[in-house]
């Protein structure tokens, strides 16, 4: 059997040991999720809200705790990992709501005829997480798919399996019956044999374009629906007219929070030129008073990458920017203190002058890195807004509402936001386009996403359509 050891990101220490579930084990717990997902089902839909109800409230509880694991195991600030604890609290409400209000509709044809749509779920859900933020899209995930009746199989990445496994343990203990949601640990093996495996009914996925590709190709083999959620290269677009402190403080949280490591990161900043060198002054200003170190320190605002591995990706991604003549524009300085000299930190880092076509302005870095460029006008703000091949997130900042709207039309983007960055809800359908993914969940868009339909015709009168009609 062979286990997976999870670090503390701010020091590199060893926080545990977890196995990693043998892939023979596999059928077992599609089995159990099939008959989990078969009673529940059959639970009446206002038991079903109200036990995800109950779980909200011990999520709610235990939210220091489910932040600690969150903060310890990810890096994230503790203030960041308690938001995302009440975040997973907030889900199981928010879902919740919709179980006992997923219905069809009654869909007038003939008089003769009583015809309508059920909507069914699909069975058993496999939801796989990124080691960002694992804890709150497993939460997410796993709210989406039983409320509309499903069963689900968490698969949480090898880096920080422990909030999923914690947010599991709470979930059942406040009555989520046993079996109906479950945690596969280990990586990409466990990953793809759960996508494989027969008993899969719906995929979703959040995670890198390269294996939502792959997982996209099995699916497809395998017909079995997917939601993918991947990768992006977002931009944040600032025009002369915008409310420069309020843009400037908000592009910084845009990009260095969790030290970077969110797929609406919006690392491609486009100035308008008038104003180019003065914003580059303002963000250069904030950068040099980023303070870089220990998540658990209340006045610290970027905190370490989730491993070494992402750590040295990055730092790769700065020497290659360089190499490729890009300047830094403002660089934030590292933690000095001893204690955090194993850990997985990363400077914060702006450039200027980076081709258009460069690695640092057409790939995901995942870390606290962004390009500035400068733009002459509307049109070509958003040529340059739309020169990847993403399309997850943008952001827009101009105090002229018409110009706001057409940007918000012609950017190619799920997410868009004007004049703010980051707010993310329930309430919002989440996803993006092109390589940034394929479908929606989150909002309206999980009821079709998690369910299915069934169109029914009952005939009120002796049917008519025969072989000689
Ligand atoms: P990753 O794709 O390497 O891994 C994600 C998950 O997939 C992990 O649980 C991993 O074990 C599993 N996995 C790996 N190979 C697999 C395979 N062949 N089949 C099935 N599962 C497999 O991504 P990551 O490095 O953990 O996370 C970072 C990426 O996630 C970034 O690209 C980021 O943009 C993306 N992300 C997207 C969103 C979004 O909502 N769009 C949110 C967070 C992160």
């Amino acid at each position: 059997m062979s286990t997976t050891i999870v670090y503390r990101p701010a020091d590199g220490t060893e926080l545990a040991r977890v196995e990693d579930t043998p892939i023979e084990r596999l059928d077992e717990i599609f089995a159990t999720a099939r008959e989990a997902q078969a009673k529940w089902a059959k639970t009446p839909t206002a038991v079903r809200a109200g036990l995800m109800l109950d779980a909200s409230r011990a999520l709610a509880a235990a939210r220091d705790e489910l932040g600690q694991v969150d903060s310890d195991n990810s890096g994230k600030s503790t203030r960041d990992a308690l938001r995302e604890a009440e975040r997973c609290s907030a889900a199981l409400v928010y879902y919740g709501g919709w179980a006992d209000k997923a219905y069809g509709a009654t869909v007038p044809i003939a008089s003769e005829v009583f015809t309508y749509t059920v909507r069914e779920p699909y069975g058993v859900v496999v939801g796989i997480t990124p080691w960002n933020v694992g804890l709150r899209l497993s939460a997410k995930k796993a709210a989406q798919a039983i409320a509309f009746g499903n069963a689900c199989i968490l698969k949480p990445a090898p880096e920080t399996p422990l909030p999923t496994l914690k947010l599991v343990e709470i979930m059942e203990s406040a009555g989520i019956p046993a079996g109906l949601v479950q945690v596969v640990t280990g990586g990409g093996a466990q990953g793809a044999a759960l996508v494989e495996h027969p008993g899969t009914d719906l995929i979703s996925f959040t995670g890198s374009t390269v294996v939502g590709k792959q997982i996209a190709a099995t699916a497809g083999h395998n017909l079995r629906p997917v939601v993918l959620e991947l990768g992006g290269k977002s931009p944040q677009v600032v025009f002369a007219d915008a409310d420069l402190e309020a843009a400037a403080d908000s592009v910084l949280n845009g990009v260095f929070r969790f030290a970077g490591q969110m797929c609406v990161a919006g690392s491609r900043v486009f100035v308008e030129d008038s104003i180019y060198d003065r914003f580059n002054d303002m963000l250069a200003e904030r950068t040099a008073a980023v303070v870089v170190g220990d998540p658990a320190d209340p006045a610290v605002h970027v905190g370490p990458q989730v491993s070494a591995v992402q750590r040295d990706k990055t730092l790769a991604a700065i020497a290659q920017a360089q190499a490729d003549g890009a300047r830094i524009v403002a660089q934030a300085a590292l933690p000095t203190d001893p204690r955090l000299a194993g850990g997985y930190y990363t400077p914060p880092t702006i450039f200027a002058d980076a081709g258009p076509d460069s690695s640092l302005v057409t790939n995901e870095v995942f870390g606290p890195v962004f390009s500035v460029a400068r733009f002459a006008d509307e049109a070509e703000a958003v040529s340059l807004a739309n020169g990847t091949r993403y399309g997850l997130a943008a952001g827009i900042w101009t105090s002229d509402g018409a110009r706001a709207h057409r940007m918000v039309r012609d950017v190619k983007a799920g997410v868009v936001w004007v004049n703010s960055y980051l707010l993310l809800s329930d309430q919002l359908s989440f996803g993006g386009d092109g390589d940034s993914g394929l479908n929606r969940e989150g909002g309206d868009e999980a009821f079709h996403t998690y369910t299915k339909a069934k169109a029914v015709s009952y005939a009120l009168t002796k049917w008519p359509i025969t072989l000689s009609s």
